[in-house]
């Protein structure tokens, strides 16, 4: 979302003649949008402030911080870091106009209750190759562990036609790619319109190759978005599907509103609707309370679905949240690891088995850049949502290639285009 987001804040600031650069010492507006969601990020995003700090002995140079951080502790970061120019929560973004216009430093505008959807502006993309639209955000669920509600308010949703349209216009230019992005992605709702019209008017716009969507919470995960899902090739077959933990009572304490055995079943439903589809995860360890037997059902859960992928964190309390505010952290820092050591490695040997029968396979891989490791080598995402290394001198960024997959290592893929 922040991607997404970056590219809001581009599109509007070019409106006042401003272009985009990668270089900081070339730059006379120097923004870092933030995520606060871990601790690690967050600490991140500051350490970003300070190095671009020294930029500012020029003083017609400003600097700004924008996203999450802000939106959550603006009074704390005035004090720490006066010399931010700019500081703007994530709802905020229009207020470029009357700072660049207006030459309006220091700026600091944090309110969330604008309910602000930017429907009215198309993202900038940065690699052509996909778009994001954001279709709803905010989010109500209020997970006990999640500083999301508050730095992001409340669930809106945008009108259905502005997504047609922002779809159309992708597909004008030819991009293949459109994610549709929200905190909650599939509590979408607007008028009588739900999260799978939303799927489904998209996949019905000519020229749009790829649909991918982030995230869904299994909560709201419904028959309605199989079908659509099954019925449209346009759509990927690939579900991130966050479990954080296998535990019901954990799951029940974390405030997620389903047990193991829904989510279990929630999985069964969708292997049924779809055989091929490819499921990833998040997964959080050392929640408080969170004993052996809890994580083990973590592990349990795993095996039995088998993710093709999955992003793993440890436990950090955030500021303001319910488990902040009335949970004990009382799992000690060397558990959590060695739990968290735990699900990378299990995770590690199921991508591993997953890719491992893809060898020999031909797939549709969209290829999206260049090997960082070998500049010959280009690289590529398979509808899975896998990345693919393709053999050196082969693709053109930009095209679908029919690849075959000829070997695995650790959970790198590598592939040709035959001939
Ligand atoms: N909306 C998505 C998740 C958004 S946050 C959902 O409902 O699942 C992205 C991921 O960060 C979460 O899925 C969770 O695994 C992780 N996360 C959020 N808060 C966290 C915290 N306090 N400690 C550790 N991980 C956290
Ligand atoms: Fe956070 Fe839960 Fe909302 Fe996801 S659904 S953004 S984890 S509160």
């Amino acid at each position: 979302m922040n991607e997404a987001d970056s590219e809001i804040v581009s599109s509007i600031i070019e409106r006042y003649g401003y272009s985009r650069t990668m270089k900081p010492e070339a730059a006379d507006l120097i923004l870092v949008n933030s995520c606060t969601v871990r601790e690690n990020a967050e600490k991140r995003a500051i350490a970003r402030l300070a190095q671009y700090k020294g930029y500012k002995k020029d003083p017609e140079v400003k600097l700004g911080l924008l996203g999450c951080v802000p939106a959550r502790n603006k009074k704390k970061l005035q004090k720490e870091h006066p010399f931010i120019d700019i500081v703007l929560g994530p709802d905020s973004y229009r207020k470029f106009e009357e700072i660049l216009m207006q030459e309006h430093y220091p700026f600091r505008d944090t309110d969330l209750s604008k309910k602000e959807l930017y429907d009215d502006i198309l993202p900038q993309r940065q690699d052509e190759l996909n778009a994001w639209i954001a279709i709803m955000r905010g989010c109500n669920q209020f997970c006990s562990y999640c500083i999301v509600p508050y730095t992001r308010g409340r669930e809106r949703s945008r009108p259905f036609n502005s997504i047609i349209k922002a779809a159309e216009e992708i597909a004008t230019k030819n991009i293949p790619q459109v994610t549709l992005l929200g905190q909650n992605v599939n509590a979408y709702q607007y008028e009588e319109y739900s999260f799978s019209d939303v799927l489904k008017g998209v996949a019905g716009v000519q020229g749009i190759r790829r649909i991918r969507f982030m995230s869904p919470h299994p909560k709201g995960f419904t028959q309605k978005m199989l079908k659509v899902m099954r019925d449209n090739d346009n759509i990927c077959n690939h579900i991130h599907l966050p479990l954080q933990s296998g535990s019901s009572k954990i799951l029940e304490s974390m405030n997620r509103t389903y047990t193991k055995n829904d989510y279990l079943k929630l999985v069964e439903q969708i292997k049924k609707h779809i055989p091929e589809i490819a499921l990833t995860t998040d997964i959080i360890v050392g929640f408080p309370g969170e004993t052996d037997h809890d994580f083990k059902d973590t592990l349990d859960v795993m095996k039995k679905v088998g993710f093709d992928n999955a992003f793993m964190f440890q436990y950090s309390p955030r500021p303001g949240t319910y488990a902040a505010k009335h949970m004990e952290d009382n799992i000690p820092y060397k558990l959590k690891n060695e739990r968290l050591q735990k699900v990378i490695e299990l995770q590690h040997e199921h991508t591993a088995r997953k890719n491992k029968k893809l060898v020999g396979q031909k797939l549709e891989v969209l290829v999206e850049g260049t090997s960082k490791k070998d500049k010959n080598e280009k690289i590529g995402r398979t509808e899975s949502d896998k990345l693919v290394i393709i053999k050196a001198g082969q693709g053109k960024i930009g095209e679908f290639a029919k690849v075959k997959i000829t070997g695995t290592a650790g959970v790198s893929l590598f592939g040709e285009i035959p001939q």
